[in-house]
């Protein structure tokens, strides 16, 4: 017999965003918090990531975010007794052309001008702070010791036991299968194993979320598409307790030291969106390639690990954080969506947080909204926003 209760909150989706969301709201002094999770908690995106996280973001709210986001991994520990493994490596993105070089410099002014204590290196200085960086190829970059990484599957754990702590019910292998809405508000959600009664719903998904959205009744313009990692064998130049991450913008081909190897992900700009469903030889290849340039002693090292696995990525790059809207426009009352753009191992503590405001309070300190929500995109899906210019080159989302 199909069960029916009430909560004071639905969160869809159990991944870095939904997970944290959840736990933030029940510490806030929500009643009854339940995250419904179709798989497993984490089996989406949030635990295949390569942990990059950087306060070195394109706009003064994405630089926010992920100050806030690496406060929240620094505090983890004494708050949770746990954390999600957060290494201070410090971060190093690279300029390759003139033109890189000036959209770089302009960058940094902008993060110096919101409190960000980044700098410019020369070439020079950059292969002093990143000492196995070659020393021709690129113009140096924007730097800051302050950046550094996470363990994906550790934080999945570190969720799921804050979760617990805070009291949430987490429903793994419940699917939210229908919004229920009365009067033009939320009064419930249907799920596979019965209906809930509640007047606040949190929809969350990673690369899902344009599907959850139409589960809904919401178009959310939010992407999907293949990125693919790799790790290298063990080396001695990486095999170091701190070396900064590198980042070639231009190509989104990134690095990081990974169990005394180089971590190395990318995206292919060509690639169609669509879900990752096997790795593509023939561009990790090519990738390798140029990692190769740009460290010597990577060269010629076997792999011990690769993986392709989908990412969520947002037209302009930047998360969606705001209400649900019907097709009108017009916001549905206690319901709101959360996406992370692509970034949730950076931004996802961040957008969580907003999102917890947002179900609680309607409004938020952390971040200014105004260009945040999904009455951003058009009814093709085109942000009227910028991009947030330091983000992997991510395909053109396809239109429904
Ligand atoms: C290979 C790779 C590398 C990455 N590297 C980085 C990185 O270095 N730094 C960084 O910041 N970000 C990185 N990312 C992006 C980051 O992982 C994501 O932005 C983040 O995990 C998204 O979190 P999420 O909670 O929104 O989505 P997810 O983790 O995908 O969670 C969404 C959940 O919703 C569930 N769901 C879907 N539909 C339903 C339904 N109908 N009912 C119930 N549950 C449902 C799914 O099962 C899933 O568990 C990477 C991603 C990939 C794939």
């Amino acid at each position: 017999m199909a069960r029916r209760e009430r909560a004071d909150l639905v969160v869809v989706g159990a991944g870095t965003i939904g997970g944290w969301a959840a736990t933030f709201a029940r510490e806030d002094g929500i009643g009854r918090v339940v995250v419904l999770e179709r798989g497993l908690a984490g089996g989406g995106a949030s635990s295949r990531a390569a942990g990059i996280v950087r306060a070195q973001g394109g706009t003064p709210a994405t630089v926010a975010l992920g100050c806030w986001t690496i406060d929240f991994y620094h505090g983890q520990a004494a708050r949770y007794g746990t954390d999600s493994g957060f290494r201070e490596l410090g971060y190093l993105i690279l300029a390759i052309t003139a033109e890189d070089e000036s959209d770089g410099r302009a960058r940094v002014a902008m993060q110096r001008r919101v409190g960000l204590n980044v700098r410019w290196l020369s070439p020079a200085e950059a292969c002093a702070e990143v000492p196995t960086l070659a020393a021709d190829g690129h113009r140096g970059g924007s730097f800051i010791s302050t950046d550094g990484a996470i363990d994906p599957p550790r934080n999945v754990l570190a969720y799921s036991l804050a979760m617990r702590q805070a009291g949430v019910e987490l429903r793994e292998r419940t699917a939210f299968t229908g919004l229920r809405v009365e009067r033009g508000r939320v009064v419930g959600v249907d799920t596979s194993s019965g209906s809930i009664e509640t007047e606040r719903v949190l929809l969350t998904g990673g690369p899902t979320l344009r599907e959850v959205g139409r589960i809904a009744g919401v178009r959310i313009p939010a992407g999907a598409v293949r990125h693919q990692i790799a790790v290298t064998e063990p080396h001695p130049a990486f095999d170091v307790a701190r070396q900064p991450m590198v980042f070639d913008l231009a190509r989104g081909l990134y690095w990081r030291l990974e169990d005394g190897g180089l971590l190395f992900g990318m995206s292919n700009p060509d690639e169609p969106p669509g879900p990752a469903t096997e790795i593509d030889w023939p561009y990790l290849r090519r990738m390798r390639r140029r990692l190769d340039r740009f460290v010597p002693a990577a060269r010629g090292l076997g792999l011990r690990r690769a993986w392709a696995a989908t990412i969520d990525f947002t037209p302009d790059h930047l998360p969606i954080l705001g209400p649900g809207l019907d097709p009108s426009g017009a916001p549905i009352p206690g319901l709101w969506v959360a996406s992370p753009g692509g970034h949730g191992m950076m931004w996802g503590p961040g957008v969580s947080r907003v999102a917890a405001d947002l179900v609680a309070t309607g409004r938020t300190d952390l971040v200014d909204l105004a260009d945040l929500g999904l009455d951003r995109f058009d009814a093709d899906g085109r942000s009227r926003i910028a991009p947030d210019a330091v983000a992997l080159p991510f395909p053109v989302l396809a239109t429904d």
